[in-house]
């Protein structure tokens, strides 16, 4: 070396430079990645859905301390298809039915490694410009396709932001809304704030609520019922609102759900938003899963009112083929979002943002980093287009529509609840005035059985009292033959289940 470093001492120790990213190292290693997972996903029918291995199971496969020494990439990849697989429970599996499937695509795996490989962590603007500007752009995009209102975009008055889970949307627009409330009525009368869900809610919303500092007895679950298909309803929210004021309270923040996770039921937007504008509580609209479907004219109805709303969140790694994690929520008054959520360090002061011309997500979410997830959502819907899409929720739809056809056409099934969107709620229930107790029992045998033979995975819920088995239908593998072969299982765990009964 010249004389620049001369004067640095040499190592008492043998040192030789580590280099964990050599170009060549990585491009040999990665493409045998891009292999195994192509075989994995190829074989992916070959492995039971649901994991059969029992709590612990990899303790005795794996040492207990780290290597000292690096082992071949080879040994590893052996070892992810002897111990890590078999420990899997298949999320892509054509034969996943449960909870909701969460959809995938080569155009997201493709931009899920571009967001990794760059590994910008666009805090601010200048952290990485095009991080910052491809997320507006994709999320008026998307707002675009959903019919949003001009109130909800960059090229409008508002503005939308990816975030990783729908418990940070709620939670970052929630903290907006008690921030705007406590600086009318003081930080000191926090325990007077209440929140408004109903009993379909998902439970991240009242882990929110906890989380924001809203005391549990003033967060609000009202009831539903089958008769108004468990959706929320608009006059029992405005007689609890006007209860709270009575008693001195203060209400800040409605949560309605387009496709409630139980049953995928529909709050009305619209009444509901009559409701909140009354009395300046903020409205916030989950559809996690269903709000993609609202990209199809025939569905947008539900989002009817949207308009009236102040944010609506939407996860496209439910059903728009997009991998975890990737939540678009979308407000209208971003600058509330901002005041309640914005840091100003000195390490992170520069020219930009002090202009004002420039978005900081850092102000719109939890953390300070974030990753480059617009690259995702941007490959997806340039590689597909708005048309590929439609007509990847009408084919999940309408796989949905053939197994509801098929419990229709056997009298010992029943549907519970209507069918929304992919989502079919069902229960054997062969003998009728039968025993609450006893057709529960017999439905969670009908569960157990199917699910055991790790050739399905489906899962249930209770609602309305009422335990019934939940079908969704729209892993990103699943075809029709996979139905047929989910629904001739069913049949026949029933009949058995009926035999011994
Ligand atoms: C799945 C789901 C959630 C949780 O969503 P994530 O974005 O995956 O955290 C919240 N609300 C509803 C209605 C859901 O279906």
């Amino acid at each position: 070396m010249g004389s620049l470093d001369s004067n640095f001492p040499e190592s008492s120790l043998p040192f030789s430079q580590f280099k964990p990213l050599d170009p060549e190292e990585f491009r040999k290693q990665a493409h045998q990645m891009v292999d195994f997972i192509a075989d994995y996903y190829k074989n992916i029918e070959t492995y039971p859905v649901l994991s059969q291995v029992e709590p612990g199971y990899l303790h005795s496969r794996i040492p207990n301390t780290a290597p000292y020494k690096p082992e071949p990439f080879d040994a590893i990849l052996r070892d992810v298809q002897k111990d890590i697989i078999p420990g899997m429970t298949h999320w892509l599996s054509p034969n996943f039915f449960a909870y909701f499937p969460a959809t995938v695509s080569t155009a997201a795996f493709l931009g899920e490694m571009l967001c990794t490989s760059f590994n910008s962590v666009g805090f601010n603007w200048l952290a990485s410009p095009a991080a910052t500007e491809l997320e507006a752009i994709v999320m008026d995009w998307l707002a675009n396709m959903l019919k949003l209102p001009k109130s909800f975009m960059f090229s409008g008055t508002g503005g939308g932001v990816i975030q990783g889970t729908t418990s940070e949307a709620i939670l970052c627009t929630l903290v907006a809304a008690r921030d705007r409330a406590l600086a009318r009525i003081g930080a000191e009368n926090i325990s007077k704030l209440v929140v408004y869900g109903s009993d379909q809610t998902h439970s991240t919303y009242a882990k929110a609520c906890k989380l924001a500092g809203i005391i549990p007895c003033n967060i609000r679950s009202i009831p539903t019922t089958a008769d108004t298909e468990f959706s929320l309803s608009p006059s029992l929210v405005r007689t609890e609102i006007e209860a709270d004021v009575a008693a001195g309270l203060v209400p800040v923040y409605l949560c309605a759900t387009v496709g409630t996770t139980s049953s995928a039921a529909v709050d009305p937007v619209a009444a509901l938003a009559q409701v909140a504008e009354a009395y300046g509580v903020w409205l916030h609209v989950d559809s996690a899963y269903a709000g993609s479907a609202c990209i199809c004219p025939e569905f947008r109805q539900h989002l009817d009112g949207i308009e009236r709303v102040d944010s609506l969140s939407l996860s496209p790694h439910k059903w728009f083929l997009t991998y975890l994690d990737c939540c678009c929520l979308w407000v209208k008054t971003p600058s509330l979002l901002v005041k309640a959520l914005s840091t100003d360090p000195e390490y992170l002061k520069n020219k930009p943002s002090e202009s004002d011309s420039v978005i900081d997500y850092k102000d719109w979410q939890i953390g300070t980093g974030r990753r480059f997830r617009a690259l995702k959502i941007w490959l997806v819907l340039r590689s597909y287009g708005v048309a590929n899409l439609q007509s990847h929720i009408r084919s999940d739809i309408r796989m949905a529509e053939m197994f509801e056809w098929f419990l229709k056409a056997d009298a010992r099934f029943e549907i519970v609840v209507p069918r929304r969107f992919a989502l079919v709620c069902f229960r054997l229930n062969p003998r009728a005035g039968s025993e609450p107790g006893l057709i529960e029992s017999l439905n969670r045998k009908l569960l157990e059985c199917v699910n055991s033979t790790g050739r399905v995975y489906m899962t249930h819920t209770i609602v309305g009292g009422v335990y019934l088995l939940r079908f969704a239908v729209g892993a990103t593998l699943t075809e029709d033959r996979h139905v047929v072969a989910a629904w001739k299982l069913i049949k026949k765990c029933a009949d058995d289940l009926l035999k011994e009964g």
